[in-house]
């Protein structure tokens, strides 16, 4: 069976890998989409976005990355699968992915969206605190895999 792991990935973290190493055991196939479209602001455009993914993933062999504009549930359709996953950490992240789920599944009821919790030590991690820190030189090397670390260094410098 196939999943969809959707996304912004404004970086793709430690966390998120953690949570796509989990599905990727579970289902033959996932799918990492990473959305062009972002309510927050974006950090990196959605190329770059896409490329780090790709590049922090090439360890998974079922596991391809697809960039995708639009709603997730067209995506998926368009990829024939009918399952979500995302990613819960604290109490904080509760409401916004329940009314998600509940609006993906008005939208296109056969669509389903299965919850997976991170290893403990990535439960507060969040590619919001990973752009604050980076945008104070922090070292990140624990939070991120080293191609983002360096991303987000070079985004820096070019700042400076
Ligand atoms: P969004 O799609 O809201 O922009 P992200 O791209 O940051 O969110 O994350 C995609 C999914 O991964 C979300 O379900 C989010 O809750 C989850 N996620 C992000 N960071 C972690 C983490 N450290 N551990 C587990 N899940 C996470």
């Amino acid at each position: 069976m196939k999943a969809i792991y959707p996304g912004t990935f404004d970086p793709i973290t430690l966390g998120h890998l953690n949570i796509l190493e989990k599905a990727s055991k579970i289902f033959d196939e996932v799918i990492l989409g990473v959305a062009d479209y972002t309510a927050k602001q974006n950090y990196f455009d959605p190329l770059e976005r896409f490329e780090l993914c790709q590049t922090c993933t090439a360890h998974l062999s079922n596991v391809k990355v697809i960039r995708f504009t639009g709603l997730v549930v067209n995506f998926a359709k368009e990829q024939n699968c009918r399952i979500l996953i995302r990613g819960l950490r604290a109490v904080s992240d509760f409401e916004y992915e329940l009314s998600l789920a509940l609006h993906n599944v008005k939208l296109s009821p056969e669509i389903e969206t299965i919850f997976l919790v991170p290893s403990l030590r990535y439960m507060y991690l969040s590619s919001s605190m990973i752009r604050q820190l980076a945008d104070l030189d922090a070292d990140l090397n624990d939070f991120v895999p080293p191609a983002v670390a360096k991303a987000l260094k070079q985004k820096l410098n070019r700042k400076s």
